[in-house]
């Protein structure tokens, strides 16, 4: 019991209905801590991945993913920062806290766009190129019209922006990395979990940082060994 009330200083109630969960400022720390620490490590990933190019299209592709990583951190900071530190400036909170879910579905745009780019795929699977950014312009419109009115419709776009891309695999010959991939995306699914927990478990945001900061590297292993590394092993074999 003693325990359960030391855990309760780090953590407020449930918030009602509609309403947003007040976190304690340990809790409002960390969410900025946990994802303020990847924002350098994400542009290093970036140039690294760039240097790894052998031609105009990898560079293209490393820029647009290396900017997704980038984005969501650092977006996701920014966002963190000005909901501890400027709560009281409503108008400028809210705009962060739309631009932090606007920038999830570039995010997930930006996170396929090594594997439809670099991969061959089936001349149906190809158009998801340019569908997964129409499909984040959706969810960009969305959060503007109807942002935190309906919680649940919003998880549901998410969780289809973040997984309809992948039926893309069915067509592709080369199979290397998809298990890599396949991983990541269930380490974002256990995240999701926590995501929902707010006020039920101390740190409950904070720990969805930490599992889509997990998942995210996973991911950019998979791109760095089997899409941009591979290749440039393979290029170094032919010569
Ligand atoms: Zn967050």
């Amino acid at each position: 019991m003693k325990r359960v009330h030391s855990l309760q200083r780090f953590m407020n109630s449930r918030a009602a209905a509609n309403c947003r969960y007040q976190p304690t400022c340990y809790e409002h720390a960390a969410n900025c801590y946990t994802h303020a620490l990847l924002i350098v490590p994400a542009f290093v990933g970036m140039a690294l991945l760039h240097r790894l190019s052998d031609n105009g299209w990898e560079k293209i592709t490393a820029w647009v993913y290396g900017m997704g990583l980038c984005a969501l951190f650092l977006v996701s900071t920014v966002f963190h920062i000005v909901s501890w530190k400027k709560s009281h400036m409503r108008a400028v909170e809210h705009c962060f806290h739309m631009c932090d879910r606007v920038v999830i579905y570039f995010f997930i745009a930006a996170s396929y766009t090594p594997w439809l780019n670099l991969r061959e795929l089936g001349p149906l699977a190809s158009h998801m190129r340019w569908f997964v950014w129409l499909m984040a312009a959706g969810g960009t419109i969305y959060v503007f019209n109807y942002h935190e009115k309906y919680k649940f419709v919003e998880l549901a776009f998410y969780l289809t922006m973040g997984f309809f891309p992948a039926l893309v695999v069915t067509s592709m010959n080369n199979t290397d990395g998809l298990q890599e991939l396949a991983w990541g995306g269930l380490i974002y699914c256990l995240g999701v979990l926590f995501f929902k927990c707010d006020g039920v478990i101390p740190f409950a945001h904070a720990i969805w940082h930490v599992f889509v900061a997990l998942a995210a590297a996973v991911h950019y292993y998979a791109i760095w060994k089997y899409l941009y590394r591979s290749s440039t092993a393979n290029d170094v074999r032919d010569l």
